[in-house]
């Protein structure tokens, strides 16, 4: 019998891209996942769809049975002959108070072969992503990671020898035993006017500092909730200098994308460039049908108008040679469809100044003659009419249907899990408010005071259609404005 190999895999503290490449890499080749709660399910999302996902996590990381259960889980799975690649996913890193040992000790009775991929541990990473660094020059000479509480629930530390410590003292798991921690120091010599720092759900968007001195631990105890780390030091003071990930334009907040996964995934990428965090609903999905289309017919038309980059990527995606549309002028709807054309190494003849179908067409006469013919590139949803722009612009337009756009169904549980806290929801077309409005079947299920960002009027008027309130729209109809809007509210 074959058995699997074990992969450890810190995750990292958070942040998905704090996930090493070597961890990506064989987390791409994993055909079974077990991971815990701090983990980003975003990292997820690197794995095959078809691998087994086992989550097994509790909210304290200690815990007797829970640990029996992953180290038999992983027995279990590496002897069944079922999996080459099994990942044991975790928060931070694996030998960080991850318990990583304990499992590896399961697998060595079995003969279970190993690897382990080092994580980016909270320890350091989180005080960073609050502009805390954990050694400074003259300030920490050397910091020092505790568990700020034990199994056993006795004896957190030894405050005696650790008040001596000159360095920065980390404390993980601290959020329970939070004063006294620093009682233990303050009792056993400790300044109690050192400074303290708590930071709660690290280098996320709902990432929270709390800073004071040792002595005044009560007047914030209350309000940390866990998972926070604990720092106590002079380099706690650096923070109001360097304090970086917090002041990013769009930390805070929490934006759901409804767009088409492709350009959703581009713009979520966007959103967490400047600290959002995105959530990805792709409510559209993208049927490419202009393999149906007859590209020799391209030598009646004298034009070609482009409604939407998707269009254009479907259009060369079949054209069998280039030089069969050298002689026809092209319009693009706007900037977005123009630089998809550039890709293929085509200028658009015309790009009107607004963003709108209609005036796309008007723009075409001027590149065209009466009665010359103009295809019309676009999708099934699009409205339209080629009779009533034939009459209006004299010119003989004709469609084609380049894509299907179709309805993506998301289940209610995964809907209300992602919408609960968000704070904006994001819509670039009136077909994706429709397929989000009709998965939605409540209204109630969406936050009340939540923003919805509409990328122009025709987008507006959909949604107008299921709520009235809290809509901002776009001034210019681009995901860059989007952007902007997002930023200023
Ligand atoms: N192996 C992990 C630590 C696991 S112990 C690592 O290397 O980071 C769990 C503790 O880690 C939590 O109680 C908390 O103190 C800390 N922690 C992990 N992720 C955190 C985050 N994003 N923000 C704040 N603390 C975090």
């Amino acid at each position: 019998m074959n058995k699997g190999k074990v992969f450890f895999i810190g995750a990292g503290p958070g942040d998905f891209e704090l996930l090493t490449l070597k961890g990506k890499r064989y987390l791409e080749m994993a055909d079974c996942v077990i991971y815990d709660r701090l983990v980003n399910k975003r990292i997820l999302s690197f794995v095959n769809n078809d691998a087994e996902f086992i989550y097994l996590g509790k909210e304290n990381t200690e815990g007797g049975t829970l640990q029996k259960i992953i180290n038999d889980t992983l027995v279990e799975k590496a002897l069944s002959g079922n999996f080459k690649n099994i990942v044991r996913l975790k928060g931070g890193d694996s030998f960080v108070f991850g318990r990583g040992g304990e499992e590896i000790e399961a697998l060595n009775k079995y003969n279970i072969e190993f690897e382990l991929v080092p994580g980016i541990t909270s320890a350091i990473s989180v005080p960073e992503y609050s502009g805390i660094p954990v050694t400074h020059r003259n300030i920490a000479r050397s910091f020092h990671v505790f568990t700020g509480s034990t199994a056993d629930g006795e004896g957190i530390q030894n405050f005696e020898i650790i008040s001596k410590l000159e360095g920065t003292l980390i404390f993980l798991m601290g959020v329970k035993n939070l004063e006294n921690i620093c009682d233990g120091l303050i009792k056993n010599g400790k300044n109690p006017n050192t400074p303290i720092g708590i930071i709660e759900k690290g280098t996320t968007t709902n990432q929270k500092t709390y800073t004071t001195i040792l002595k005044d631990i009560d007047k914030i105890v209350d309000k940390v909730t866990p998972p926070a780390i604990v720092i106590i030091g002079e380099v706690v003071n650096k923070r109001e200098m360097y304090n970086w990930f917090e002041k990013k334009p769009l930390f805070g907040k929490k934006i759901i994308v409804t767009r088409e996964k492709t350009q959703g995934e581009i713009f979520s990428r966007e959103i967490e460039k400047k600290g959002g965090e995105s959530i990805l609903l792709p409510t559209i999905k993208l049927t490419d049908s202009m393999d149906k289309f007859d590209y020799s017919t391209l030598k009646n038309y004298q034009g070609i108008m482009f409604n939407s980059p998707n269009g254009v990527d479907f259009f060369f995606k079949h054209i069998p040679d280039i030089r069969i549309i050298s002689n026809i002028k092209i319009g693009a709807i706007g900037s977005k469809t123009a630089s998809q054309l550039k890709k293929y190494k085509i200028i658009p003849n015309i790009v009107p100044e607004e963003y709108l179908s209609e005036n796309l067409a008007k723009s075409m006469t001027e590149i065209t003659k009466e009665n010359d013919n103009i295809l019309i590139i676009t999708s099934d949803v699009s409205p339209i009419s080629e009779k009533e722009l034939s009459e209006k612009y004299k010119r003989n337009f004709k469609k084609f249907i380049g894509y299907f756009n179709s309805k993506i169904e998301i289940k209610r549980e995964i809907l209300e899990r992602n919408l609960k806290n968000a704070t904006h929801i994001t819509f670039f077309s009136g077909s994706a408010v429709e397929n989000f409005f009709s998965n939605l079947e409540e209204i109630s299920l969406l936050p009340n005071e939540i923003k919805i960002i509409s990328l122009g009027p025709s987008t507006t008027k959909v949604i107008k259609k299921y709520i009235d309130k809290n809509i901002i729209q776009c001034e210019v109809y681009t995901s860059e404005e989007v952007l902007k809007v997002l930023e200023s509210n």
